[in-house]
């Protein structure tokens, strides 16, 4: 997955249709620039992610250490959430 336009993004980059009606990805700082002419549709990968430590559903961007199915349900990332993350790194930082 790689931005039309830069060629950037990340793997949970949004989907979008255009007036012609031609989806593609693209990334954040591509959409601000011509999402005027654009829709965001469903794209082919689940941009939500779970924290395994906590259960909070959130972007998976905001995931640290995900992967893949990791969630338990259907392909969805599961990962650990900045908040647990950083508990988990005070508390093992003795
Ligand atoms: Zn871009
Ligand atoms: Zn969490």
């Amino acid at each position: 997955m790689a931005c039309r336009f830069c060629g950037g993004g990340d793997a949970w980059i949004k989907t979008v249709r255009d007036e012609e009606g031609n989806t593609f990805p693209i990334c954040d700082p591509c959409y601000l620039v011509y999402r005027a002419e654009l829709v965001i549709v469903p794209g082919p990968v689940c941009v939500h992610g779970k924290c395994l430590s906590c259960g909070t559903w959130m972007n998976a961007r905001e995931l640290v250490d995900v992967k893949p199915g990791a969630a338990g349900k259907g392909d969805a990332p599961g990962g650990t959430c900045i908040g647990c993350h950083e508990i988990a790194a005070t508390e093992g930082g003795g």
